[in-house]
């Protein structure tokens, strides 16, 4: 069948809630991927900054393959080896105490959600709380997450969603000392805006948000889906600054492909929120995907990912930047790590075309930002390799 034939066959079933490239992927391996057509793209999304360690990583690929032989599901009413060695090694990676492993981004922010909105209930046993999120940010399509993402479009169909919910301005710390107040139970954000456009948090705001949160006995939720495991230089975006969350959210890398989630909190929030009975999930954290958890984090040591990172990071930066000067219609370059935006004073859309067309993916970031979110195992080459496309993308739509 070709293309174009497989794409008829999938639009005549599926729900229309994406407009998706007309591509067939087929395979991938390291950081490539080749379509049906035997065209071979080089990535710098990397599924939305899932596949970290690239593609067809043998040593994964094969931990994976053993666990399907042995077992891939048992409930959470029974332990698992894979569980208990994810969960160790992921709380020490992480630098909190407990876990709960879900199946999705979304999933480890409704938890998040519940945890605060439980600690509050237990601390006055009113159900009078409120929430304050950020302008601009993203936390995933399920309810709870929606109530807390800031982008009035995605929401407006579905309101009313969940409790009170007040956005404030990202790198605004006054406008959220503004909207505190007795019953404000968490403030959630990103530490790095990823979906809204690439803005890290300045240091003044997240350590001054933290502060508040902790003189208001306020909780913070850091949602570090995107911007964690990693991809900005450290484990988590957070251990760049002088911050603590209370519960915290990691989602997209931290399985390397498969769908797995979680969030954790530190001891605090454990002994004074959810209790058993209070939350679950059928999936959540079985042996499969914990397995792959649990190899990743082997992986990032043994591969050492970090550095990668921070070094082809420095590059990818002062590469974007020379980008950045070279075209009037880039307003700014943003972003921290393997994560990185250029702002257009106009739509991206064209040149994301042009750049698959010639075998490089890349994806926006709202309507006017280029983002980059390539595999972190990417070299300097790759990275040269990217801009020779890029460049030639930019010449022919935009210069
Ligand atoms: C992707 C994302 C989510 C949602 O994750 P899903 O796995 O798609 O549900 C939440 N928060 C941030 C910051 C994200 O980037």
């Amino acid at each position: 069948m070709t293309t174009n034939e497989y794409i008829d066959q999938a639009e005549e079933s599926l729900l229309h809630t994406y407009n998706r490239y007309p591509i067939v992927f087929d395979h991938a391996d390291g950081v490539y991927l080749y379509d049906i057509e035997g065209k071979k793209y080089l990535d710098f999304v990397s599924g939305i900054g899932v596949f970290v360690l690239g593609y067809n990583v043998k040593e994964y690929n094969d931990a994976l393959k053993a666990q399907i032989d042995k077992i891939i599901h048992t409930s959470n009413y029974y332990y698992s080896v894979p569980l208990a060695n994810a969960a160790g090694k992921l709380t020490k990676f992480a630098h909190m105490d407990r876990v709960f492993c879900t199946n999705s981004g979304a999933e480890a922010i409704e938890g998040a959600i519940k945890a605060a909105i439980k600690y509050a209930y237990n601390k006055d046993k009113t159900h009078d709380h409120e929430i304050i999120a950020m302008d601009h940010s993203f936390h995933g399509r399920t309810c709870g997450a929606l109530a807390v993402t800031g982008k009035q479009a995605y929401r407006e169909a579905f309101e009313p969603l969940i409790c009170e919910v007040k956005f404030a301005d990202y790198n605004d710390l006054e406008s959220v000392k503004a909207l505190i107040n007795k019953k404000t139970c968490a403030i959630i954000m990103e530490t790095l805006q990823g979906e809204g456009g690439i803005y890290p948090a300045t240091k003044e705001f997240i350590e001054g948000v933290g502060r508040l949160c902790k003189e208001n006995d306020i909780l913070l939720i850091l949602d570090e889906i995107q911007c964690g495991m990693g991809r900005c230089g450290a484990n988590y975006a957070w251990h760049m600054y002088d911050v603590h969350p209370d519960i915290m959210t990691t989602a997209k890398a931290v399985g390397g492909g498969v769908p797995v989630g979680a969030f954790l909190v530190t001891e605090k929030v454990a002994k004074n929120s959810l209790v058993a009975g209070d939350h679950g999930s059928t999936y959540g954290g079985n042996p499969l995907v914990c397995t792959a958890i649990d190899k990743v984090l082997d992986l990032f040591e043994s591969e050492h990912i970090i550095d990668n990172v921070n070094k082809v990071g420095a590059y990818l930066y002062e590469k974007l930047d020379e980008i950045c000067a070279g075209y009037d219609c880039i307003k700014e370059h943003r972003g921290m790590g393997c994560m990185q935006g250029l702002e257009f004073d106009r739509p991206v859309a064209d040149i994301i075309n042009k750049a698959l067309d010639k075998g490089l993916i890349l994806i926006n970031a709202g309507t006017n930002i280029l983002r980059f979110l390539p595999p972190l195992v990417i070299s300097t080459k790759d990275v040269d390799d990217m801009i020779s496309i890029l460049k030639q993308a930019l010449d022919e739509t935009v210069a």
